[in-house]
């Protein structure tokens, strides 16, 4: 099922929570919605599934303008932070819940239910918890059966509102890769929010980064991530090092210096540069670099090795990431002077 949302707007009250929202999501995709608290995610994801409807524009599941359909007429499966499993419920009539409440005409026969409910179970990797109660059961696997039960409809669309958002940090990293996996073997069109960026870049096709309401970038999580096309997004997804600078005769060149650390083809000006930790490049000094600066720190923690580097006659520092595959780093030590290279910014507008 593609989903395709047209111009919409979405105010509450004098309170405008989604301003001409234009999105695509393809049949099959699984797309984040990102955003800070309040820009605006749950509302988009609420439109999707027909718990709210637009003030303006339209929302079409295929070719069908399916803005005023009510959510049962809408065949979505949706699961939300706090799970909410019937507790007075054992796992398996849980899932089979949505299939019990359907209309005789539409209801499969008890048997077919309880086997399709099964076939999830297994689906989600709980065989054998089909006559627990959900307080007998951890928060992750509480989460698989209500992933089980928003499946067990059919839905042709999976929406999920911050699915993994109570469990502890180990738990969401499983049931991330363990989404992930589902959704391959499924192929169900999902859209999920969240506001943990990692989350995002980790799991989904395509990022929606929502911001005040609007679409502030979407594209694949490498590109977003490496390529953000404004202030909030550096700074939303990732960690960024800024720069205070000005360009002069397409020249970036540091503060009250002379000296130019690149090109560009902005108009002559001041500017903040953004630059990633990991698009920076480090080595011993040499003459006559434009960049120089002193090592103030060095943490080898996980997989990056991370640099705290202040600048010469600057009054800043900047965070720097390198790969631990990267000998040179092993040189350097707090007191090093260094020579700064910068592999690749952006430069926004002061
Ligand atoms: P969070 O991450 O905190 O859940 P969000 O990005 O999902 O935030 P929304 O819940 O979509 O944000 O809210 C967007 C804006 O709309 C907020 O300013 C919120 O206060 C407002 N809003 C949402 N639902 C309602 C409602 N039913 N009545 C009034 N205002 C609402």
């Amino acid at each position: 099922m593609q989903i395709d949302i047209h111009n919409v707007t979405k105010d509450f009250g004098s309170q405008t929570a989604l301003r001409n929202i234009d999105l695509k999501i393809g049949s099959g995709e699984l797309v984040a919605l990102l955003g800070p608290s309040g820009s605006g995610k749950t509302t988009l994801l609420r439109l999707i599934a027909g718990l709210e409807f637009p003030n303006s524009g339209q929302i079409f599941f295929d070719a069908d303008d399916a803005s005023n359909l009510s959510v049962g007429k809408r065949n979505v499966g949706f699961v939300f932070q706090n799970y909410a499993l019937f507790k007075h419920m054992r796992v398996i009539d849980n899932i089979a819940f949505g299939l019990r409440a359907r209309p005789a005409d539409r209801r499969p026969s008890e048997q077919e239910i309880l086997s399709r409910a099964r076939d999830l179970l297994s689906l989600v990797k709980l065989s054998g918890y089909e006559d627990r109660f959900p307080a007998q059961l951890s928060g992750g696997q509480q989460q698989r059966v209500a992933l089980a039960r928003a499946l067990a409809i059919e839905p042709s669309v999976l929406l999920l509102d911050e699915p993994f958002g109570a469990l502890d940090a180990k738990v969401r990293h499983e049931l991330r890769k363990w989404l992930r996996e589902l959704h391959d073997e499924t192929g169900h069109t999902t859209v999920f929010v969240t506001h943990d960026q990692e989350e995002a870049l980790d799991l989904a096709d395509r990022v929606v980064v929502v911001q005040d309401g609007r679409i502030a970038q979407e594209g694949a999580p490498n590109d977003v991530y490496e390529e953000p096309a404004s202030p909030f997004v550096y700074e939303f997804i990732g960690d960024v090092n800024k720069l205070a600078v000005s360009v002069k005769d397409g020249q970036v060149l540091l503060p009250g210096r002379p000296i130019a650390i690149g090109d560009t083809d902005k108009p002559d000006g001041n500017y903040v540069l953004y630059v990633r930790p990991h698009n920076i490049r480090v080595a011993a000094k040499e003459e006559g670099q434009a960049l120089t600066g002193l090592v103030r720190d060095i943490r080898a923690t996980g997989p990056a090795v991370v640099m705290d580097v202040s600048l010469d006659s600057w009054n800043t520092h900047l965070d720097i990431a390198l790969s631990h595959n990267d000998d040179d780093w092993r040189k350097l030590k707090p007191g090093t002077r260094v020579e700064i290279s910068l592999r690749k910014y952006a430069l926004f507008p002061e």
